[in-house]
């Protein structure tokens, strides 16, 4: 499904020459490859954490590079803000790297979606994890799956689009599906592995009950 020359990953690890910080690993790549399958007794990962951890390694290389404090509490917040929800804040951040001489925008941009992070492990790196818990999580995967389809199915028609014209580079677009719950009482929606991840969908109107994995 990948292009030959590979993803989005692969040029962001070659642009800033992204190694591996572990020296049992060669290269970035086995070490996102052991952090999935959970190889060498490591706590397996998904593709969401995963994203996060190569995007953090990515402005942590930059921070080093420019002689920007980059520890652990730094990085991690100001992850958040790049990829959160509050405009205001993330300019703020974004104009703030920029007077240190940090191309913060551009760092940004070149931070990759957890779709982009699937498609590496898959299909440019070829690696298979073993569903260890299949009976555990087939909820989860379900959907993902459900998602993968769309997605690919939204590529192969992007592809003839952009061949007629009618989306300017649609072919090289990254596309995500994203499976919304919304709250039957109020606007609120939120995407399907968020409200997994937090146990429920709307803070307002959850239930007095606590859902029992909140115990
Ligand atoms: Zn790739
Ligand atoms: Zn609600």
């Amino acid at each position: 499904m990948a292009g030959e020359s590979g993803c989005k990953v692969d040029t962001v690890i070659n642009t800033y020459g992204l190694a591996s910080t572990d020296p049992i690993y060669d290269s970035i790549d086995e070490g996102l490859l052991a952090r999935w399958t959970g190889a060498d007794d490591r706590t397996e990962m998904g593709y969401r954490s995963l994203t996060a951890w190569f995007n953090k390694r990515l402005l942590r290389r930059v921070y080093t590079d420019h002689g920007r404090e980059s520890l652990d509490t730094r990085i991690d917040s100001d992850y958040e803000t790049l990829r959160g929800d509050d405009d205001l804040e993330r300019d703020d951040l974004v104009e703030r790297l920029e007077a240190a001489g940090i191309p913060g925008e551009t760092v940004r941009d070149d931070m990759v979606s957890w779709g982009t992070m699937r498609t590496h492990l898959n299909d440019c790196l070829d690696g298979r994890k073993e569903p260890q818990q299949a009976t555990t999580d087939w909820e989860r995967e379900s959907v993902e799956t459900a998602k993968a389809v769309v997605e690919r199915k939204t590529e192969t028609a992007l592809s003839s689009l952009a061949k007629k014209g009618d989306i300017d580079r649609g072919d090289a677009a990254e596309v995500e599906a994203q499976v919304q719950l919304g709250c039957p009482d109020c606007p609120t929606r939120v995407p399907f592995d968020v409200a997994l991840d937090r146990g429920y969908v709307c803070k307002q109107h959850r239930s007095q009950a606590l859902p029992s994995h909140d115990l």
